[in-house]
């Protein structure tokens, strides 16, 4: 079956200086001057919502103090792939600790009702030909996603020797030993050669610092550390049953809340849906794997689909007859743009050109999605309520089938919390909005995760550090400063995944698992080479930020059209070290040139066998 393209309003139909004026005003509404302060680090005002594991009980245990190879930190998605890639090159002497009760990072955590990938998971899941496994459907449910990351910790026995339940909560690079000294929350000391940052992008829990937060009596909980016993239900079983004598709010209608809201409206006797900036939700076809195309597949298939994903979604381009194997809301403006293209023969259009003509698409793909909504909620002022005014990348786009149906229901109320630029105050029995007390038993926060905050707060560790006792907040105070994004001059033996300073692709799962094989080569040469220490040398990182920076991309143009949001960092500017002004990216400094080249550069610069730009101690 071919995909087609989406039926959107033609150009001419739409009012684009208009559009643009609306988006602005609701951009202006919304922006905070105290930016990322509106938001609160975990504190003692809120308890439960913290350090507490629901899922897997703590156990007690001796401390460990010993000598190994690699600590890894993390253990979601790119600790685990870190670990599978270290196994590979044959080096086994790995620790892993995370703060969770097992593997699977926002996997492990995030269990709430209605949890689901919102990315196609032939592409999101990883290894799938190596592990022999594909997803019962193409959106995999939450327990899925964490089953399988608990089969990959088997497959390459990344159990042997992790630490759970264990935070570390300090490093620091001890020349005399030429190791890292870690700490951790469960007393360990461990001796590392090599230690890996894996901390992921959606571990620390941010709150909103709604003033009277901590004066609430009734319950609260983070959509992160969902409570079953209080609600009812379980994670594949989400019938709350125990909220139907209960008023309950959400804060948040972002990708989280809206998977969470239909349950929560299905289950309470009120639901209060807090909303400051509403999403754009389109409509879910997830059907289950189908048994004839999973036998079709070649050797290679998922590359292929996610390198179609990837050009789809993050490029911006297909080639001419290219089928968008992905076929969803992600590749939509895409889809359609090759569509019209085509029809029209191919035109050349200038870089100029083809950008307009994108942004064009961009307001006729969002037009579609507000008339989507006028048709699904019966209340107009609701419905009204409800519709996004901003560019399509601005923010996450979502599906859900059930969600704009939840608020033709009695029990279920959207409260606007635009005009205050969120909710104004919380009291002892429930929360103000626009004037008005609500009563309610439970608050929920369906308010995100640190994600362009400073480093500190995003790591949750108050000392790494490097050589003669430098900290890599301060190193990368005033920006990243890195080698391919992976190692840092004056932190020996130190590596980092994420989003700092490399390539991009649309499956953020693909890019840890090409960082996971990077650093298990230059640890595998390491310790071949009998090396001490390596780190890049200040030439080879300064050259690298230099490049990256030289051949970045630069958004700031839409981020700065866009209503505030991790997006452009709340619509907060900051200098940068040449003086500019930027908004920081939450997917970090990434490379011009593209995912393809980046890797073609890494793969040369391992093919060279000399560890370019790298000073090693032996
Ligand atoms: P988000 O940061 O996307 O959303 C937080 C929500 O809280 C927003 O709606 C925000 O409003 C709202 N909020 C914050 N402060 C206030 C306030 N003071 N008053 C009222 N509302 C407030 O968090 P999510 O947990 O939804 O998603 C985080 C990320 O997790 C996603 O972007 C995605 O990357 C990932 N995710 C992925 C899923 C997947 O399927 N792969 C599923 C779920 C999450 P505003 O927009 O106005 O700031």
């Amino acid at each position: 079956m071919t995909c087609k393209p989406t039926a959107v309003p033609p150009v001419e139909e739409i009012d684009i200086p208009a559009l643009r004026e609306k988006y602005r005003q609701e951009r202006e509404k919304r922006i905070r001057p105290e930016g990322q302060k509106q938001y609160q680090a975990l504190s003692g005002e809120l308890p439960e919502v913290s350090s507490e594991d629901p899922h897997t009980p703590r156990q007690a245990r001796e401390p460990v103090s010993k000598d190994i190879d690699v600590v890894v930190l993390g253990g979601g998605w790119s600790g685990v792939l870190a670990g599978v890639h270290l196994r590979k090159a044959g080096i086994d002497d790995i620790c892993i600790v995370d703060s969770a009760g097992d593997f699977g990072g926002v996997w492990y955590w995030n269990r709430y009702p209605g949890v689901q990938c919102d990315n196609d998971a032939y592409c999101y899941l990883p290894l799938l030909e190596e592990m022999g496994f594909l997803p019962s459907k193409k959106f995999s449910d939450g327990a899925e996603i964490y089953q399988y990351m608990r089969s990959i910790g088997d497959r390459f026995k990344l159990y042997d020797g992790a630490l759970f339940h264990t935070l570390i909560n300090g490093m620091h690079w001890d020349e005399d030993l030429q190791r890292w000294q870690v700490s951790t929350d469960r007393g360990d000391k461990l001796r590392a050669r090599f230690v890996i940052m894996a901390n992921g992008l959606l571990n620390m829990p941010k709150f909103p610092a709604v003033p009277g937060i901590g004066d609430f009596k009734g319950k609260m909980f983070h959509t992160s550390r969902w409570d079953y016993d209080y609600t009812g239900g379980s994670q594949t079983e989400p019938v709350l049953d125990k909220l139907s004598d209960k008023k309950v709010a959400i804060i948040g209608t972002g990708a989280t809340a809206i998977q969470a809201i239909p349950h929560l409206g299905r289950h309470a006797q009120h639901l209060y849906v807090l909303q400051r900036t509403p999403s754009s939700v389109d409509k879910r076809d997830n059907p289950p794997t189908d048994p004839d195309w999973a036998q079709s597949l070649e050797p290679g298939w998922q590359a292929a689909r996610q390198d179609n994903f990837h050009r789809a979604a993050m490029e911006g381009a297909l080639k001419p007859g290219e089928e968008d194997l992905i076929c969803d809301f992600w590749t939509e403006i895409t889809r359609n743009m090759m569509a019209e293209m085509e029809a029209e023969g191919w035109p050349q259009l200038s870089m100029e050109e083809f950008m307009q003509r994108r942004e064009e698409m961009d307001y006729r793909v969002m037009e579609r999605a507000r008339k989507r909504i006028c048709e699904l909620v019966e209340d107009p002022d609701t419905a009204e309520a409800l519709l996004p005014w901003y560019r399509f990348p601005c923010k996450r786009p979502l599906s859900n089938n059930d969600y704009y149906p939840t608020f033709n229901r009695d029990n279920v109320t959207l409260v606007d919390v635009s005009a205050t630029q969120g909710v104004e105050a919380m009291t002892e029995k429930g929360f103000v909005a626009n004037g008005q007390e609500y009563e309610i038993d439970c608050m929920i926060f369906a308010s995100g995760f640190e994600v362009t905050s400073d480093l500190d707060r995003r790591w949750g560790i108050d000392q790494v550090e490097g050589r003669d006792g430098k900290s890599i907040y301060q190193h990368w105070g005033n920006g990243y400063r890195t080698l391919h994004g992976m190692m840092s001059h004056g932190f020996p033996n130190q590596f980092y995944m994420g989003l700092y300073q490399g390539g991009l692709n649309a499956t953020i799962p693909e890019i840890f698992n090409r960082q996971g094989q990077h650093i298990a080569y230059i640890i595998q040469q390491g310790l071949a080479q009998g090396a001490s220490s390596i780190e890049p040398s200040e030439e080879a990182q300064d050259e690298w930020v230099k490049h990256i920076r030289e051949t970045a991309i630069d958004i700031s143009e839409l981020q700065s059209e866009c209503t505030p949001s991790y997006f452009n960092n709340e619509g907060e500017k900051e200098k940068d070290e040449d003086g500019n002004e930027k908004y920081r990216w939450y997917l970090g400094e990434s490379y011009g040139p593209g995912w393809n080249a980046f890797q073609a550069l890494l793969q040369e610069w391992r093919d060279s066998g000399e560890l370019p730009g790298m000073i090693i101690k032996k």
